[in-house]
């Protein structure tokens, strides 16, 4: 499994992970036995939110032995009410779910801590006034070692990541929302201060396979587009079963062409502009130009990460100054980009 740095925490990890949200209300064992097939294939980042005994004993059981081989990420403000997940911001009851977790998991600690599921501007208050604290404390006592902020909401989570204070973001990643306000900027905030980000529901909740399940919209479309975008560490598919683990792993082998996203997201019709989506549908360059590194480099440096995309440009064996503007690629990109125009603009901007 390729591994990517999340952020600022340096941990190192696979860019599929698991989401665990799918696997309950299953039969006995059935979340362990897929947890343990994933971390098998080389998933080891998990994330856990759910509150409700049997599913958690099921997460500890399936890392029973095994806990120093994957990174387990749980939630703040996580619990359970008549046998129901609720979101609580009861501080009291908050800790209390912690605690129960680590038991569960049969671990004294935490690799992630997210506060939870935070979209509306009262409960940021709130959430970043009491909860925070509450999280740093469990930082303090070794309980957990990094701090995350999830929701769905990108200008929330924006302020999340300008408060300096958390160490990640999980955010739904997407093609439906390819347009969506503030998500840009989110992405490039996450960047600029190498906050790790974290991409949930790269199927937006089942419905892109659901109900535009097509050739070009596939799992290893949905995942290979979360990926792509700027500043995402990893994806975080939730199966239901072995099946949909096994295609949410089919993008670590899978081919350039299955990846490639681009007429998924002209059948979506998501795109608004002509902005890069850093398909690379534009190739082959003659001399080998890869067309979306550069793009999403420039983009970077432009919208405030100079020096971090400097340095990542540096790294890229053909520059774009190699460009003998021959155009092809303006012909072949769906998206009506003028990228001969910006892979001359990364010559002046990056070199
Ligand atoms: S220029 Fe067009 S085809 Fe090339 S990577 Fe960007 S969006 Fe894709
Ligand atoms: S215009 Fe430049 S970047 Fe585009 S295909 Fe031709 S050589 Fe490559």
């Amino acid at each position: 499994m390729l591994c990517r740095t999340l952020g600022r925490t340096d941990l190192e990890v696979g860019v599929v992970s698991l989401g665990c949200e799918h696997l309950i209300d299953k039969p006995k064992g059935h979340a362990v036995s897929v947890i343990r097939a994933a971390m098998d294939a080389g998933v080891n980042y998990l994330d856990v939110f759910w509150a409700q005994p049997g599913i958690r004993d099921e997460y500890g059981e399936a890392i029973a032995g095994r806990r120093e081989e994957v990174l387990v990420a749980g939630h703040l403000g996580a619990s359970c009410q008549d046998g129901q997940y609720a979101r609580t911001r009861d501080l009291a009851l908050s800790e209390e779910y912690v605690h129960d977790l680590l038991k569960r998991l049969r671990t004294d600690y935490l690799d992630v801590l997210f506060l939870h599921n935070c979209d509306e501007p009262d409960d940021y208050e709130v959430v970043m006034s009491q909860h925070y604290p509450l999280a740093d404390r469990f930082r303090q006592e070794g309980k957990a070692r990094f701090i995350g902020f999830s929701g769905h909401n990108p200008p929330i989570a924006l302020r999340a990541v300008t408060s300096g204070l958390v160490d990640l973001i999980m955010i739904q990643i997407h093609m439906l929302e390819h347009s969506r306000e503030g998500r840009q900027e989110l992405l490039d905030a996450c960047l600029e201060r190498n906050i790790g980000l974290i991409a949930m529901k790269p199927y937006a909740g089942g419905r892109l396979l659901r109900e535009h399940a097509s050739e070009a919209v596939t799992p290893v479309s949905c995942l290979a587009y979360a990926l792509a975008q700027r500043g995402v560490t990893t994806v975080l598919p939730g199966p239901q079963d072995h099946a949909e683990l096994r295609d949410a792993l089919s993008y670590v082998d899978a081919t350039d062409a299955q990846r490639d996203f681009s007429q998924a997201l002209q059948d979506l019709g998501t795109v608004e502009s002509a902005s890069c989506v850093y398909c690379n549908h534009c190739l082959p360059c003659p001399v080998s130009i890869d067309i979306a590194a550069v793009t999403r480099l420039l983009d970077m440096a432009q919208r405030g990460a100079r020096e971090m995309a400097r340095e990542a440009y540096a790294r890229l064996t053909v520059k774009a100054s190699e460009c003998v503007e021959c155009g092809d690629c303006a012909e072949r990109c769906p998206w009506d980009v003028d990228a001969p125009a910006a892979i001359a603009e990364a010559a002046e901007v990056l070199e």
